[in-house]
């Protein structure tokens, strides 16, 4: 059994960034910047973000045997996390292509590859690695069949399980009952809020659009988020920070918790979620309270949004202290 304390079960994706004067048209060749390619993925960025702050970290997922799975594990094994349950399998790694314009808008075209092969099989095969956690993690980037197979499985074996839903997809019913926290951001928030029930993972038309009685406040949206059956929500919101909200010992709404953002001057909010999702696992390992964990996760994802890139700008708990 592997002694990690946080197993992120997850996506690892290779970003290969690319700045373009327009997008391209159909049919329509342009030329874009030199390529910028770096380490990402949800799940990939999640557990580097959980082992820069000195968790016990594993990381289950799957890469190609190329060179852009080369680069990720290398990424990985850079932050000392347990890699037993990265598997190399017959599969394009994981890219996603994302075209940057002047006015900052960005179109990502992800290739899933690999991240398909992270199967209920695979995980299984890899028990070792995630029994005995004290906190497992997930997010949608790999098949919604796997995310719904170890939810279960975690919390029958004791674990806590963090289920991020992004990004956005329609959860079962068996997934939400488990997760504590379910973390979102207000437009997964509205997603799962129109969708959420259904638990089918089709893409609906108007995804991201709340329904027209839906509450907009964000502690309404969390008690609403919290009635589709988690045992505790948290909502970010980006530079307004987070809500947080939790149940009583009769499993009754408890009263929500707004944790404000650092003010900072961001320059590149790329993976501010994976951060934060990072670091409330890597606390809640370490026995904080929710609104601790969040707390932190706060000041956490408030140091990566000053630094360009998703993995890079990460920090380490010595930087967060003297942050
Ligand atoms: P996502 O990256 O998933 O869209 P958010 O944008 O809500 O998620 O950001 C996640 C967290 O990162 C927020 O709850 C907040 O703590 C922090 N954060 C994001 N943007 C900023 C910002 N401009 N200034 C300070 N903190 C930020």
């Amino acid at each position: 059994m592997s002694n990690a304390r946080v197993v992120v079960v997850g996506s690892a994706n290779v970003d290969v960034v690319l700045d373009i004067d327009h997008r391209p048209g159909p049919g329509e060749t342009i030329l874009g910047s030199d390529v910028v390619v770096t380490p990402g993925g949800k799940g990939a960025n999640q557990a580097v973000a959980a082992a820069r702050l000195g968790g016990q970290v594993a990381f289950v997922g799957c890469i190609g045997g190329d060179d852009r799975g080369r680069l990720l594990r290398a990424s990985l094994a850079g932050t000392g996390m347990d890699l037993t349950g990265l598997r190399v399998v017959d599969a394009s790694t994981g890219t996603a292509i994302i075209m940057v314009t002047p006015d900052g808008e960005n179109s990502i075209i992800v290739s899933p590859g690999a991240n398909r092969h992270v199967t209920p099989a695979q995980v299984d095969a890899l028990r070792a690695v995630w029994a005995g956690a004290a906190v497992v993690v997930l997010q949608l980037e790999i098949p919604l069949e796997t995310v719904t197979h170890v939810a279960r499985r975690a919390h029958e074996g004791g674990a806590r399980v963090v289920v991020n839903a992004a990004p956005a997809a329609a959860l079962g019913a068996d997934v939400l009952a488990v997760a504590d926290p379910l973390v979102v951001n207000e437009s997964e928030a509205a997603y799962l809020i129109t969708q959420g029930g259904k638990g089918d993972g089709a893409p609906p038309v108007g995804a991201g659009t709340p329904i027209g009685a839906a509450p907009t406040a964000p502690a309404g949206v969390a008690g609403t988020l919290l009635a589709l059956g988690p045992r505790s929500v948290v909502l970010t919101l980006g530079a307004e920070g987070a809500v947080l909200l939790g149940r009583d010992d009769a499993g009754r709404p408890a009263a929500p918790v707004h944790v404000p953002a650092h003010r900072v001057t961001a320059v590149d909010t790329t993976g501010a979620g994976d951060a934060f999702v990072g670091a409330v696992a890597t606390r809640l390992a370490a026995g904080d309270s929710l609104e601790q964990a969040v707390r932190e996760a706060t000041a956490v994802s408030a140091v990566a949004v000053t630094r360009r890139g998703a993995q890079d700008s990460f920090p380490t708990l010595g930087e967060l202290d003297t942050h």
